[in-house]
């Protein structure tokens, strides 16, 4: 198998299997049966070299194919790449595994199947038909990294389940997930900004921890490292509309996330347009992220960063942990930056939201220059 191959397998969500069984004589039940198998992409995984290994989960009770298998062990397995049509054929001998340890590890199964391949053929383009993957598709997630970043906001960092290219999306966009949280019955739909730089290899939300909140208390208590979890495509339309424009990135506590995504990609410019980083928090211990932003805002010339704590704490450094006490509101945005020509961007807590909103469109500032985006009534 090439490596393109064990990849094509590896991330598959669906594959027919063809078995059969016929003896001496004539009997209605000899015949060759062609079914559909589904599961999470990564379902079914390359082993070794020549040798797949697939979940059997419950399924109509007929055993038409398992019942094959158990009589003649040979089978054809055929995988299908919806995008360009491509055909991947199979053959080899089957064998199963009841009921080991091995079936146990895997959600759902009830029998382990093993092929041991003998012949490939690959088709390319061999389907009249094509697919585009479904943009509302749900996708498995892993949890890699949970990483504390202040008295109440963790991150996460997932992974996709099969390891491969995650949905791809624009610095300050969210994250539909779904959480099965033990006392509910339906999944748990929340949505957090991603506070990562766009990548397609990882996924970080930052969330904080809402003392009575369903999800929030679910992710920072119960979620470890390893844990699976379904998402939806990254959504939202907040997002660097302007590509050479000033840009002013204003939160204050957990909604900094979006900004920190946007100043990834702010940092990452060439072109050097002037950016403000300005961000309101309590004091130093409710500071997530504080050091990844002052490095971000170092990367490059051009861009001021201003924190403002309310309430600094005696161990906070005025100057290395924050550079003024107060809040950021319109006062304080109206004396750091002068260019009319600026994109506001903002993102807190209601009451901020509408206090610098006010104060921007009082200083004549267009409304399609200032964007927002908004956490719901718990942010
Ligand atoms: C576009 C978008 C992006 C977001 N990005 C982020 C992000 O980056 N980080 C982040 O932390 N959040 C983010 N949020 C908010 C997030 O989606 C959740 O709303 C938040 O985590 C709270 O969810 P929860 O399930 O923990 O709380 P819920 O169970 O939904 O409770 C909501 C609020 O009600 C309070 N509450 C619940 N039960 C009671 C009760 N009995 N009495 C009194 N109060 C109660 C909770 O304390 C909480 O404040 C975002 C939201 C949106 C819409």
């Amino acid at each position: 198998m090439t490596k393109a191959q064990i990849a094509w397998i590896n991330t598959a969500d669906t594959f027919f299997i063809a078995s059969g069984y016929r003896d001496r004589g004539e009997n209605a039940a000899y015949g060759m049966d062609a079914s559909h198998r589904g599961g999470e992409r990564g379902f079914v995984q390359v082993v070794g070299d020549g040798r797949l290994v697939f979940p059997d989960y419950a399924g109509n009770n007929h055993y038409n194919t398992i019942g094959n298998l158990v009589l003649d062990a040979r089978v054809g397995l055929l995988f299908v790449d919806f995008e360009t049509g491509g055909l991947l054929q199979l053959t080899g001998t089957a064998s199963i595994d009841w009921d080991s340890a091995a079936v146990a590890r895997v959600p759902g199964a009830r029998r382990l199947v093993t092929v041991e391949i003998e012949q490939i053929v690959e088709l390319p383009r061999a389907l009249p038909l094509r697919w585009d993957a479904d943009a509302d598709a749900v996708r498995s997630l892993r949890l890699i990294e949970k990483i504390p970043e202040s008295a109440d906001v963790t991150s996460f960092v997932f992974e996709a389940r099969d390891g491969g290219p995650l949905p791809e999306f624009e610095a300050g966009q969210h994250l539909p997930i779904e959480l099965e949280v033990p006392e509910y019955s339906e999944p748990v739909r929340r949505t957090y900004s991603l506070s990562g730089g766009p990548s397609q290899a990882r996924y970080r939300i930052s969330v904080k921890r809402e003392p009575r909140g369903t999800a929030s208390r679910f992710l920072h208590d119960h979620m470890e490292t390893g844990t699976i979890i379904s998402s939806r495509q990254p959504a939202g339309g907040f997002m660097l509309s302007c590509s050479t424009c000033p840009v002013v990135l204003v939160s204050a506590g957990v909604g900094l996330t979006p900004m920190v995504s946007m100043l990834h990609v702010l940092a990452a410019e060439r072109g050097g347009r002037p950016v403000w980083f300005v961000h309101g928090a309590r004091d130093g211990a409710h500071h997530p992220l504080a050091r990844e932003v002052r490095e971000l805002c170092q990367a490059r010339s051009g861009i001021a960063l201003h924190v403002a704590y309310s309430r600094p704490r005696p161990e906070d450094t005025m100057g290395t942990d924050f550079d003024g006490t107060g809040r950021v509101d319109g006062a304080l945005l109206a004396g750091l930056i002068k260019n009319p020509g600026a994109h506001y961007f903002l993102c807190g807590p209601t009451r901020f939201m509408a206090n610098l909103q006010t104060g921007l469109e009082g200083r004549g500032i267009p409304v399609a220059q200032i964007h927002t985006e908004t956490f719901g009534p718990a942010g």
